[in-house]
């Protein structure tokens, strides 16, 4: 899945075109830390420290792999809509399912094994009220719109809802749950009370009612 097709060789010195699951190119410099950013054209950047190895970039990249696609799959809808708050194409909103779906399906096998927790079916819904839910079967709902979302809002929506599989109900023994595996979790949750809503702005739809 992840494989090494080399690259197209070096742009400049400090440059330098990957080929992976997407191109990306990689730019040295005298930070310290790496960092990866998609230009308003498509482009994806790494920002990397000249001594880095490029196996660690890499392993960067997969890591950001659901991010970089979600936000390409973005900049796709833009462009193929010039008006200012385009409509979503049914086409690409299968598109946005298929990813939620695979990243959640990853992140909930990821969490329910740390948090040692089963669980039921995962479905991909879209419920302008809920983020997520957990039945009490065990059966688990994500609303596909996060994948625009941060990555740490992700990763805590899916453990608030494994966190569920031992306490149904919102008591700081659940909270103490979800801290226990991501200590910075109220960050994730205030980011979902303040900018939740413009995860509906950034893609509407003209004709599609909520499913
Ligand atoms: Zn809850």
């Amino acid at each position: 899945m992840f494989s090494d097709t080399g690259s197209s060789g070096p742009q400049s010195r400090n440059t330098m075109v990957m080929k992976d699951m997407f191109d990306y190119e990689i730019i040295y410099s005298s930070r310290k830390t790496l960092a990866l950013q998609i230009t308003a054209e498509g482009r994806v950047i790494v920002r990397a420290p000249v001594e880095c190895p490029r196996s660690v970039i890499k392993s960067f990249v997969q890591q950001k792999e659901r991010w970089v696609k979600t936000h390409l799959a973005r900049l796709q809808e833009r462009t193929e809509n010039t008006s200012a708050n385009p409509p979503i194409s049914e086409k690409n909103r299968a598109r946005y399912i298929s990813i939620a779906r695979d990243i959640f399906t990853r992140k909930t096998e990821y969490y329910a094994r740390i948090m040692g927790v089963s669980y039921g079916r995962i479905a991909i819904r879209e419920q302008k009220t809920r983020w997520g839910s957990c039945s009490s079967k065990g059966n688990l709902n994500f609303n596909w719109r996060l994948i625009l979302a941060p990555e740490q809002v992700l990763d805590y929506v899916v453990v608030h809802e494994l966190a569920h599989r031992r306490e149904m109900n919102h008591s700081k023994a659940f909270y103490a749950i979800i801290e226990n595996v991501l200590p910075d979790y109220r960050k994730a949750r205030r980011w979902l009370k303040e900018n939740g809503h413009t995860l509906w702005e950034q893609l509407n739809y003209s004709s599609l009612n909520n499913a």
